[in-house]
Parts: structure tokens; sequence; C-alpha cells
């Protein structure tokens, strides 16, 4: 357990796992302080009670002390050994009772030290809950949900955001949701669509017939592309928007992709950008491509700050 968790999923799964201990030593806990209470309810009396008995005892004993004494004097060694005797048994008697006390004792200052172990166990949990929502608080990795229903871990989609610069996502990606009620494949629609408003990737529905390793092989690569929306919604300003502008004039659509929505003369600054800013996370072709447009002498602060 010496690994920082890294992506939502497995901070999660440790908190559930660190709560649930938490829970169950709370519960033990609360056992061993009910169990000290009666006990010391129900002993506290026996206690009381064998302590006056032995002070009897130990009275008692001293007086047959003091009589045997008196007896040598007198020289009456019969009667003197008569007390001794008795007062032997006396004490004997009294040392008995006293052990007694010291076990029902020691009983009961066993459970109080389980008690005290036990909240020792609840502090450190505690601690180890607190340090792992920090851990949560600094994570910039979209949260996956809903991706178990077709056979992809969330934490695999996940991952898949683990190369990327924090700055990219952090309160700007909050959520990748799965959707199966939006089919994708309709013309032009991509597999997943990012959510300005909401600042969610909604990821939908495959095409039928991929198992799940192809499903997450042909989901990856989309999820790049949308962090490359919510970074030109929200990361480039104004100025960087207006360079991008002049740069994806200059060179044009990067891909077949970035050239479909060209042609649709729709949104094709920030598709353009989404398709570079993929493929800059996914291969050295984009570094060309960039690097080109940097000899060339367009460089936009961009890429200056971002990427190169
Ligand atoms: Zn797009």
């Amino acid at each position: 357990m010496s690994d920082v968790p890294r992506t939502p999923s497995e901070v999660n799964g440790l908190l559930q796992s660190h709560i649930k201990q938490r829970d169950r030593i709370q519960a033990y806990s609360i056992n061993v302080d009910s169990e000290i209470s009666s006990a010391l309810k129900n002993t506290q009396p026996i206690i009381d009670e064998l302590r006056e008995q032995a002070d009897k005892l130990a009275s008692l004993f001293r007086e047959h002390y003091q009589k045997a004494r008196d007896a040598y004097l007198l020289e009456d060694y019969e009667e003197a050994q008569s007390y001794k005797q008795k007062g032997y048994e006396y004490e004997t008697a009294c040392r008995d009772l006293n052990a007694r006390v010291v076990t029902f004792t020691q009983g009961i200052e066993k459970n109080r030290q389980r008690y005290r172990d036990s909240l020792l166990a609840l502090r450190r949990y505690d601690d180890k809950i607190k340090s792992l929502k920090a851990i949560a608080r600094t994570i910039a990795i979209p949260k996956a949900v809903g991706f178990d229903s077709i056979g992809i871990s969330n934490k695999d989609i996940e991952e898949s955001f683990l190369h990327l610069p924090n700055r990219h996502m952090k309160d700007v990606i909050t959520t990748v949701s799965y959707s199966n009620i939006i089919r994708c494949m309709k013309e032009g629609r991509s597999i997943a669509s990012y959510s300005v408003k909401d600042k969610i990737i909604m990821v939908h529905k495959p095409e039928a017939g991929l198992d799940a390793h192809s499903k997450l092989m042909r989901i990856k690569p989309a999820l790049i592309h949308e962090v490359g929306h919510a970074v030109y919604h929200y990361v480039l300003n104004d100025e960087q928007k207006a360079e991008w502008h002049m740069v994806s004039e200059t060179t044009g659509p990067i891909n077949s992709r970035a050239q479909m929505w060209w042609k649709k003369e729709e949104r094709r600054d920030q598709e353009n950008f989404a398709e570079c800013y993929r493929l800059w996370y996914e291969n050295d072709a984009a570094y060309i491509f960039f690097l080109k447009i940097w000899k060339r002498g367009i460089i936009t602060t961009f890429i200056e700050e971002n990427l190169l």
C-alpha cells in the first residue's frame, strides 16, 4: 500500500476499504467500551465486598498475632500455638482474597488497554482517510463513470489521461461518463463529446461487434481529442485563439477528420486544434507538424507554453 494512488478510481477504491476498516474498528471499540462498563458495573460490588472481607481478615490476623505473643509471655505455649495457627489461617485467607481482587482489576485494565489501542487505530485510519481525500483533491484526472457496463474498467479509462498535463484537465473536465443511449457513427459524430457548460466528456455507444479491448482502443484517442476541446475553450486565451486561427488557416487541416469539419465551415479552428492536440499527445507526427509551423516562424504562444 506504499504506492500513491494516481487516478480517481484508485483513490476511491482505497478510500472505501479504509472507511470499511475504520467502521469495523469503531464497532469493535464501542463493543469493548460497553464490556468495560458492564464489567465495572458487575465486578465493582464484588471487589468492594472482597476488600471489606480482606480488611476484616487482616484485623483478625493482627488480633490473633497479638494474642499469640501475649500467651508466649505468659508461657502458655499451647494457647500461643493455637492463636498462631488461627492467625496464620486468617492471613492466608486474606492473601487469597487480595489475589482475587487483583485478578478482577487486571481483567478490567486489560479491556481498558484494548479500548485505548482501538482508539489509536481509529485515529490512524482517520488520518489515512484524510490524506487520501487530500490526494483526491490534487488529482486533475476526470473521474470515469459507467464504463463497467461495457466491460471496460473505469480505472483503464482514467489511465488514458495520465500522460496529459494536469493544467489541461484541472477544473475543466470533472467526469468522463459512458452513455448507452447515444449511438456513435451518425455522420460526423465522434464517439465522444465534450460539454463546455457541464465540463463533462460523454462517451457514446461504440459500434456493435467490438470486444472490450477494441472498445477501449476506440475510445482512448477520442478522449484525448475531447481534452483538446476543453483546452481550446478554457485554457487558451483570446490572443492564443487568434494565433491558432492564423496557424490553422495557414497550414490547413491536419488530417481527414479535421478536413471534414473544415469543409463544413463549422468549428474548423477548434476541431483542427483538438485533432492536433490528440496527435501531439499520441504520436510523433504531430511533433513534426508543430515543428514545421515553428520553423516557419508562426509559433503560437500556446505551442511554446504548452507543447514544445
Ligand atoms: Zn471534436
